[in-house]
């Protein structure tokens, strides 16, 4: 690099520049920012190590240590032992879990359970754009789940599913696609969605865009088609969106 030219973020050390453009924060996975206090103690003696100058509890559930220098990121990872966060690039970030059921007394479904076994599938996966994923487990939506790109509900009846939301600088409410699912139903639309808008999306086309292209009805409709026979509807789809 040149001496005066400005840092980047840099994908592979899962790290982004700060505004110094000259250090960086990083962002440990913990699955729904579920964690305990060996891990906030090891996060706490890296900091020290390499002369973090901030820790920040982010909004995607992670802890960030900010202020870091280039070349001890390798370090830094090595020493903490803990997955590196999908917090920057195209691909599915860290699912946002709400308690759930093993601890809110407002809870109608185990939002926990679910989450992350999402988490455990789909995180980090390479996908058209960014993908944000909410379980919440009762309609107060502790975690956001209107404003994903798929957005799960627990209710009296079983699991809402909720696609397209989005809160950013386009804000969209997601449109709710299906009521009453068990949790292994809901897995089983989320893989529909992921593998319809990973095949159908053009890259860049968020999918709340892609939904605005090709029609809500074309995604509803393509989640009851048994699994194995969804080809031609995917293509159809795809060529609704080229
Ligand atoms: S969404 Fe409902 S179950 Fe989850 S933390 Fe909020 S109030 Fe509790």
């Amino acid at each position: 690099m040149e001496p005066n030219e400005l840092k980047k973020d840099i994908l592979e050390q899962g790290a982004i520049v700060q505004r110094d453009r000259e250090t960086f924060a990083i962002a440990p996975h913990l699955p729904g920012g579920i964690t305990d206090t060996a891990a906030l103690r090891k996060l706490a003696d890296v900091g020290d190590k390499y002369g973090c100058k901030l820790v920040k509890v982010t909004s995607a559930q992670r802890i960030a240590l900010v202020g870091l220098r280039e070349e001890d990121l390798e370090n830094v990872w090595a020493d903490l032992g803990i997955e590196k966060g999908a917090a920057i690039g195209f691909c599915v970030r860290s699912v946002k879990i709400c308690p759930g059921i093993d601890f809110c007394k407002r809870a109608k479904q185990d939002s926990v359970g679910v989450g992350l076994a999402i988490d455990r599938k789909y995180h980090g996966m390479q996908l058209p754009n960014k993908f944000k994923i909410g379980v919440s487990g009762c309609p107060n939506c502790c975690a956001e789940s209107a404003v994903k790109d798929i957005g799960i509900v627990g209710t009296s009846n079983g699991f809402k599913v909720m696609v397209g939301g989005n809160a950013g600088g386009q804000p969209r409410i997601a449109d709710t696609i299906s009521e009453g699912k068990t949790g292994e139903e809901v897995l089983e639309i989320v893989d529909s969605i992921i593998t319809l808008y990973q095949k159908a999306a053009r890259k860049g086309q968020r999918l709340s865009k892609f939904i605005d292209k090709v029609g809500i009805d074309s995604l509803t409709r393509f989640i009851d088609i048994p699994a194995g026979e969804k080809g031609k509807a995917m293509e159809e789809i795809s060529q609704m969106n080229s």
